[in-house]
């Protein structure tokens, strides 16, 4: 432990955009990245030690994989931790790996698999089955780590059937750790908690050996205090939503494929037209800025910020295609430049008003008609940053909204008054409604 507080002092000296002032690093004193010279294909440079689990994990892994080929490259490159569930495509995600492991030896990789429900699960009997089940798919005899799936309270915690269950499997040998992941919460139904405050119960409860949570450099205050707790218990950590940045994919092209259709914006976009022209404008002068060309630099320096904290042991990732195994394995090992830091800080200060905080619901408590604002802007992340189209609509649908979107438009923007970081709330909402709605 002694050596991973050292390099959290370090992180933290080095990588805190909220601590490097603004005259120490400008966009003339840029650094220059480091060059991959190897030629042979990247591979995963670095593991590290996974809780208390007894594994060392690698630090980049495969989010629910949905591609066996890709997915066979990933562990012949070194990725040694696979993120599943039941609900990813109906079971298809695990039944992918299930092939998969056929030809791998299943000692040296870590499953995580998760089991999802609204508010409890109906019976002890119900979470063996769908854990055997789950088994069968991923043809296994075991699941390293079984998870609640997206804890949206500290309630669920408690679920007395899900851990008797998970008692069960572990004196029969079937799982050998127990976990929870998180997105954060929706006060519009529900508890007023957050994902720290849901993540901090799970710590304190003591039976979660692993946490799966989002974390990125826009929301780091909210998850690095949660990935300090997990250091002081142990508990392995595993990071998802690395990457918060879609500007491109909301302004670029919503407004120019309206224009170049000559269509004319629907009412909701159109209230919000000069907005998105301002947002436009100011993501173009901070391109122009960083001598950026395109939102993938934005992506690695994501992806390095988060790996450049090693409380922050795995981080998850969609690997689509070989281009992106390729890109993003060459990232492993990786750690923040002065230039990422500068890039990172930018974006923060001119384009941090365009990025909702995954994990954060401050503003739902103020909004009349309690609109689940994070929810709606995660779906429409997975919409637009992860291409999961039909995804990101069918949970959209799921919301039973008490009212349209389009009472945002007379609204007087009590969610963009309550938001501490400045977030456009409501342009970005009618640019979700647009996306998830199919207009
Ligand atoms: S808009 Fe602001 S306050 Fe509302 S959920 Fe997003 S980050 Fe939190
Ligand atoms: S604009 Fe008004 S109605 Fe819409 S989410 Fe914000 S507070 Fe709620």
């Amino acid at each position: 432990m002694a050596s991973s507080k050292l390099n959290r002092r370090k992180f933290i000296k080095t990588a805190s955009l909220s601590t490097i002032g603004a005259g120490m690093l400008s966009a003339g004193t840029l650094a220059t990245d480091n060059k991959d010279t190897v030629n042979a294909p990247p591979s995963i440079k670095e593991y590290r030690k996974f809780g208390k689990t007894g594994f060392m994990v690698s630090d980049f892994s495969s989010g629910a994989p949905m591609n066996e080929a890709v997915l066979r490259a990933l562990l012949e490159r070194g990725v040694n931790l696979i993120d599943t569930g039941e609900t990813y495509g109906n079971g298809n995600s695990e039944r992918i790996i299930g092939r998969v492991l056929q030809d791998f030896d299943r000692s040296k990789i870590f499953i995580n698999s998760k089991l999802y429900t609204e508010k409890e699960f109906p019976s002890k009997k119900e979470v063996l089955e769908r854990s055997y089940r789950a088994m069968e798919r991923l043809q296994t005899d075991y699941i390293d780590c079984i998870q609640i799936h997206s804890a949206e309270n500290s309630a669920i915690l408690k679920d007395e059937a899900f851990h008797s269950a998970m008692e069960q499997l572990k004196k029969e040998s079937r799982v050998k750790h127990v976990g929870v992941s998180c997105h954060g919460n929706n006060w519009a139904y529900d508890t007023e908690e957050s994902l720290d405050t849901i993540l901090m119960s799970a710590i304190e409860d003591g039976r979660f050996d692993v946490i799966l949570l989002a974390y990125n450099f826009a929301n780091a205050d909210i998850a690095e205090k949660v990935l300090e707790e997990c250091d002081k218990k142990s508990i392995a950590t595993m990071i998802m939503k690395s990457n918060p940045v879609h500007i491109f994919n909301i302004f670029e092209s919503r407004m120019s494929r309206l224009e170049e259709e000559g269509k004319e914006a629907d009412a909701f976009l159109q209230a919000y037209y000069d907005k998105y022209r301002l947002m436009d404008e100011q993501a173009k002068a901070f391109f122009a800025r960083y001598g950026i060309s395109s939102d993938s630099e934005l992506k690695t320096a994501a992806s390095k910020y988060v790996l450049s904290n090693p409380l922050a042991h795995t981080t998850l990732w969609d690997f689509q295609n070989f281009e992106e195994v390729d890109n993003l394995l060459g990232l492993s090992g990786q750690k923040l430049t002065g230039r990422d830091e500068v890039v990172l800080r930018g974006f923060q200060e001119h384009l941090g008003h365009t990025a909702c905080r995954i994990g954060c619901n401050d503003c739902e408590a103020a909004c009349p008609h309690h609109m689940p604002v994070n929810k709606i802007l995660r779906y429409n992340y997975y919409f637009s940053v992860k291409r999961q189209e039909k995804r990101a609509m069918t949970k959209y649908a799921g919301l039973k909204l008490q009212k349209p979107l389009t009472v945002c438009i007379d609204c007087e923007g009590y969610c963009e008054q309550a938001c501490k970081y400045g977030v456009w709330t409501r342009p970005l909402l009618a640019a979700a409604k647009y996306n998830l709605e199919m207009i």
